[in-house]
């Protein structure tokens, strides 16, 4: 089954931190003239602003804000410090509202001092918590399963099961799952998760990105589109066949690019969009 030719830039947006050299201003103008359609917004590019001058900022350049990343990092050894999560976790929320993004992306956590039946436990109190305000903001809740080798100390969910699992616990509509292909691309059960997801109306976002061979970097080696092994545009497809209308979100964190010229990497990122995703 064919999928949409990205023929037109009106699904793509970048995450700030892909290009996290650039001020939220510097992105959106150069996002919007290179024909970007959309931004995730990092919290980090809101430092030295303020959420409602970024929300102003990204309307006059005519960006669509898809997401706000990230919330999260609920597990934590002692209650004050799990109650210092969910805190941070509120101001996120209050951000989305300001910004108007219907999307909070949650690393969930994962602490090693402890074990991830534990960690899992943590996580589900944490968005149980979280929800009543999401909904009252109109924002939804949107659980990343990461790679696998991240279980230690970011996200005790690694897999699109597991995801699925805790939203149908859970059941709320205001909450559902991030597919990012650099964390996902490797589950032989991710169509049929992907699937899952999509008849319990859970997809609520997709990132792109590529992972080399070797990466150099557990945090910050991702490749472009096209650098790597993943079959993006098989997932994608996936993701559309299951009646996925969203964005395909850029998100790259690279040492090796944020060392080069941010303008060629945004032209790249154009390029490598348009022949490889
Ligand atoms: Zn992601």
């Amino acid at each position: 089954m064919s999928i949409t030719p990205l023929n037109n830039l009106s699904r793509l947006c970048i995450h700030t931190i892909t290009t996290r050299a650039w001020s939220i201003e510097t992105a959106a103008h150069k996002y919007s003239a290179a024909g970007v359609a959309g931004i995730t917004v990092w919290r980090q590019a809101l430092d030295g602003t303020t959420p409602r001058a970024a929300a102003s900022t990204l309307a006059s350049a005519g960006l669509e804000v898809v997401s706000l990343a990230r919330g999260g990092f609920f597990p934590a050894v002692t209650a004050g410090a799990r109650q210092t999560a969910i805190e941070q976790n509120r101001r996120a929320l209050e951000e989305c509202e300001i910004l108007g993004a219907p999307v909070l992306v949650l690393v969930c956590g994962a602490v090693p001092e402890q074990s991830i039946e534990t960690d899992l436990g943590q996580i589900r109190d944490g968005i149980e918590t979280l929800l009543p305000q999401a909904q009252a903001a109109g924002v939804r809740l949107a659980i990343e399963p990461l790679h696998p080798m991240y279980a230690d100390t970011r996200s005790a969910i690694v897999k699109m099961k597991t995801a699925n699992d805790l939203c149908a616990q859970i059941d709320s509509s205001w909450l559902g799952i991030t597919v990012d292909c650099y964390h996902v691309w490797w589950d032989p059960d991710l169509e049929s998760e992907i699937e899952r997801a999509a008849a319990a109306s859970r997809l609520l976002s997709f990132h792109i990105c590529d992972w080399k061979t070797p990466p150099e970097d557990m945090l910050n080696d991702r490749g472009l589109m096209g650098e790597g092994v993943i079959d993006i545009r098989g997932i994608r497809g996936m993701m559309e066949r299951n009646g996925f209308e969203g964005y395909n979100e850029v998100e790259i964190f690279s040492n090796r690019w944020w060392a080069g010229d941010q303008d060629f990497f945004l032209e790249e990122i154009v390029r490598a969009y348009r022949e490889c995703s």
